[in-house]
Parts: C-alpha cells; structure tokens; sequence
C-alpha cells in the first residue's frame, strides 16, 4: 500500500536551524536530515515540480550546489536533461557569465554556451530563495540563451527577504515560507 505524503510541516520538521553559520547572524537552513529521508526526499521533489508531467518541460536546471541535488532528481522524474549553472571558474567549456550584488561584493555565476536550446522549456531549482540574486543571475543566463522559463521553484523561501520582487514576473514556487 502506498503511503500518505507527508504533509509540508513534517517537510520542514525535517531542515534544521544552524544559528550563525557561516558567519554571525545568518540562520541556515542545513537540509541534510531531509535528504537523508527517503520518503520525505522524494516527496519533497514531487511538490517542487507541481504539476509539471513528463514531456512539458525541456531541461531542469538546478543552482550550485544545493539546488543540483534537487534539481537533477526532478530532472529524472521529468524525463528531462538536467542543466548546471554553477559558480564562475567550475565549468570547463566557453561559458556566459552573470554578476550579481551581494551584501558585500559580488558574485559571479555561469553556464555552458551550448547548455540550452532556444525555445526549450526550462524549471530553474534551486534549494532556497533569500535575496533573489542568485535565481536572479541565473534566470539571466537562461534567457540570454533563449530559453524559457516556466517556473522558478524552491524548497524554502525566506519571505522577510522579499527577493520575488527581483525575479520579474515569472511563476515561483516555493514549499516552505519563513
Ligand atoms: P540569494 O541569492 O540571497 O537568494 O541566496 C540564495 C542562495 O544562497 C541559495 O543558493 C541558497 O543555497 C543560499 N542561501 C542563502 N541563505 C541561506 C540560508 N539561510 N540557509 C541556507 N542556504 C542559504
């Protein structure tokens, strides 16, 4: 017999709060006991792609680091090519590149030139959505290659953050607000 899926609350009974890590006043989100559950994993992939079924999404294309982990499951539940964007200095072949403001700095993404098709349809996935810079950057890259965004989807959004309001008008998705 096939069991319930878990509910989001026992989702996010299952991230764990690391207070001041990686610097002073930053709480992070440490997903590893979620993942470490089968059940709660695999539920977790299947909310992050909704409604999208097998042959309506082209390519899944997950942030570094975390947002591969869930980005290259749900490329496999999709039957879709998973696509990394990654940070600048990974990737070994031509690359485009996006900077984007940070607290202090900047910070740099890139991915492959010939890593999507013009006109395919794209997930963007990452774990967590705080500022909206990076999924920003990233969505950049994405369109500068031609391709569409269907959606962006997170895991967790921190919504005191407000960083939709640097992602334009794309649908957005996330599983865990706080
Ligand atoms: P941002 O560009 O500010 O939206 O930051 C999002 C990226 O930073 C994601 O790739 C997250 O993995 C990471 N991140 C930011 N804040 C946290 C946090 N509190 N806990 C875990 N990861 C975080």
């Amino acid at each position: 017999m096939s069991q319930p899926l878990p509910s989001p609350a026992e989702i996010a009974a299952a991230i764990r709060n690391i207070p001041d890590f990686p610097k002073p006043g930053i709480q992070f989100k440490d997903i590893t006991p979620l993942l470490a559950d089968a059940r709660l994993f695999s539920a977790s992939i299947d909310l992050m792609i909704g409604d999208y079924k097998p042959g309506m999404v082209d390519a899944v294309v997950g942030i570094d680091a975390r947002g591969f982990i869930f980005a290259a499951a749900a490329a496999a539940k999709l039957h879709a090519g998973f696509i990394p964007i990654r940070k600048k200095g990974k990737l070994p072949f031509q690359t485009h590149e996006q900077s984007y403001d940070l607290e202090y700095g900047t910070a740099t993404v890139a991915v492959h030139v010939d890593a999507l098709k013009p006109g395919s349809r794209v997930l963007l996935i990452d774990d967590l959505l705080a500022t909206g810079g990076t999924a920003g950057a990233a969505a950049s890259l994405i369109r500068k290659l031609g391709a569409e965004i269907l959606e962006m989807s997170f895991l967790i959004e921190l919504k005191f953050l407000d960083g939709r309001k640097r992602l334009g008008d794309c649908p957005i998705r996330s599983l865990l607000s706080y």
